[in-house]
């Protein structure tokens, strides 16, 4: 058999895998740095060890641009949140990432950070997480050994931690676009702007025929070590209508069953009470009562 023709791979990206997959296999990982917002807050060592190299993403042009393939929308890893705001492609197909991209920061963060670098970062409060985990999203990873997709249910794998291994990169995320599906997205802080999230929700729904609701997914941020689903509240939903009393008893069902963390932002009790007043709201707005 004739041998496999190698992956023709653009430039910028063939040397940034060969140089992670060096620096790894010589046990110092390079930490890939894109719009550095994140980084940059670690790189005085007050907060955390700051990297002791870097490798930069920035003229990695593979890594960028916004296309429908395949009945998903695909974001390349160094899309910025502005880049997301102003593309009539994610306003039209996946408009509630434009709605939570515009809760980020502010203008000059929109600016430069990205949603790889959100990803990869795997804050609880990373605000777009939960939306990955609502859209059943996949994140694409490539590096030397070959590229693979991770479904977000299973990339996020503890406190800041992500099935990314260190001499690989993220290149997309790949939201799938389901027929009738609808998507809300809501985050509370301590203001409006420039706010870390206590608590940061995204449900997503597929109503068709008025049959009921299926394939229903409530995602959370900010309340656990690693954004989660709430399986035990979208079972609730799943073939209801957004009644009142629908809403009741699923508000009821998600603080019985979120556990909280405490931290400097918010006790547990607030954030138990908040994601159940808050889901109560968004099945409030899809009933229309
Ligand atoms: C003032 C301020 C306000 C903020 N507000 C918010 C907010 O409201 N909501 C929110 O969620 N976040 C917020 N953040 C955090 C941050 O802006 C986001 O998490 C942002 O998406 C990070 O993207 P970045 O490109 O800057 O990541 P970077 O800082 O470049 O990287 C972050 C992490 O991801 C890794 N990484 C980056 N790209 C890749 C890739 N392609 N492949 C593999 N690893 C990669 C890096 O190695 C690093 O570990 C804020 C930060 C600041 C400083």
């Amino acid at each position: 058999m004739p041998a496999e023709p190698p992956i023709e791979l653009p430039g910028h990206l063939f040397q940034a895998y060969e140089l992670l997959a060096t620096a790894a296999s010589a046990g110092t990982p390079l930490v890939p740095i894109a719009g550095g917002t994140d980084l940059m807050v670690a790189i005085t060592g007050e907060l955390r060890e700051p990297p002791a190299a870097m490798l930069d993403l920035s003229r990695i042009d593979a890594l960028r641009g916004i296309a429908l393939e395949q009945g998903a929308l695909v974001l390349g890893a160094r899309t910025t949140y502005t880049e997301i705001r102003r593309s009539a492609l994610v306003r039209e197909h996946l408009p509630v990432l434009v709605e939570c991209a515009a809760t980020i920061g502010a203008a000059q963060i929109q600016n430069r950070a990205t949603l790889g670098g959100n990803v990869a970062n795997a804050s609880p409060a990373g605000d777009t997480l939960p939306i990955l985990l609502a859209t059943d999203a996949t994140v694409l990873v490539g590096g030397q050994r070959g590229e693979r997709e991770v479904t977000a249910s299973t990339f996020f794998t503890g406190y800041r931690q992500t099935a990314l291994a260190p001499d690989e990169l993220i290149l997309q995320v790949r939201f799938p676009l389901p027929k009738g599906r609808q998507v809300r997205f809501r985050k509370v802080g301590t203001r409006r702007a420039q706010a870390i999230s206590k608590v940061v929700m995204a449900l997503a729904w597929r109503d068709v025929g008025g049959e009921g609701w299926s394939d229903v997914r409530l995602a959370l941020g900010s309340v656990a070590p690693t954004p989660i689903r709430a399986a035990a509240t979208e079972a609730v939903l799943e073939g209801a209508h957004p009644t009142p009393e629908v809403a009741d008893h699923a508000a009821e069902a998600l603080a019985n069953e979120l556990a909280p963390i405490e931290d400097v932002r918010s006790t547990a009790d607030y954030r138990r009470t908040v994601s159940a007043r808050v889901l109560h709201r968004l099945l409030r707005e899809a009933g229309g009562w």
